[in-house]
């Protein structure tokens, strides 16, 4: 079976001792995760290494970045390379959120870029996609993350793009309360598996996790991830109180 992914995404929230609290608690319900199943954290950068302590040797718990720079070092002030990521043990890297493509207008080339570096740095990227409202109501989605996948993607070799994870994430769905129906998460998230299929084949593309983000709860997880293409969530606001991540990570396949 592939892998099934719970994956928080605490965006620039929390103070140190707030997130000290929060992955505690969390980690104290002790949830044994089976051997296809894992919980993320994707925490700020200055939370990394506290994070990952707390997480320890914990089997399928992870630390993860938010983000990371298109360009390997250099005189960039701010950023922050993949290649500090690996040395200091991570092991994924959320790339081309949303609110990354749009506050600091993102381009597909850009990520396309990021990928490789953190392929070239054995960091696994979490790789987000996913349409506004204006195109849904147009019927435009399944051309619109086409083209996402395509101009970020498509140049990866297929050893590559078989490490990958993907998240849909509908833009209207993101931090709105409004979630995708089960049907549309399926239908598009099936699309997405047909995209990569059509390209390195049906096998590779059954093997990658395609997590569906946009107001994941405790009380809606369950009936989403139960569907055949929604390998578990990637969760932003549910993610900040325990015991809803508690039941999120419980609703995985
Ligand atoms: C996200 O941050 O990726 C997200 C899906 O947020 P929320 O769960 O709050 O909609």
């Amino acid at each position: 079976m592939r892998k099934q992914i719970a994956a928080a995404n605490w965006k620039m929230n929390l103070t140190a001792q707030q997130a000290e609290t929060l992955l505690n608690d969390v980690l104290q319900a002790n949830i044994q995760l089976s051997d296809n199943q894992e919980a993320i954290f994707a925490v700020p950068f200055p939370y990394l290494v506290m994070t990952s302590k707390l997480v320890g040797e914990r089997s399928n718990y992870f630390i993860a970045a938010q983000n990371c720079y298109h360009q390997p070092s250099g005189a960039f002030t701010g950023e922050v390379s993949a290649e500090m990521l690996k040395s200091i043990g991570i092991k994924y890297c959320v790339v081309g959120h949303s609110e990354r493509r749009e506050y600091f207008d993102e381009t597909n080339a850009q990520l396309a870029e990021k990928i490789n570096l953190l392929f070239k740095n054995d960091i696994t990227p979490i790789f987000c996609c996913g349409e506004p409202l204006s195109v849904r109501e147009a019927e435009g989605q399944n051309a619109y993350v086409e083209k996402q996948i395509q101009e970020s993607l498509f140049h990866l070799s297929a050893d590559e793009l078989g490490r990958l994870v993907i998240a849909y994430e509908p833009i209207w769905a993101i931090g709105t309360g409004k979630t995708a129906s089960t049907a549309q998460a399926q239908d598009i998230q099936q699309f997405v598996r047909s995209v990569i299929a059509k390209k390195y084949g049906a096998d590779l593309a059954s093997n990658i996790p395609i997590l569906y983000g946009g107001s994941v709860k405790a009380n809606n997880a369950a009936e989403l991830f139960a569907s055949e293409d929604v390998d578990g969530g990637l969760v932003g606001g549910a993610s900040l109180v325990a015991k809803d991540f508690v039941e999120i990570i419980k609703a995985l396949k």
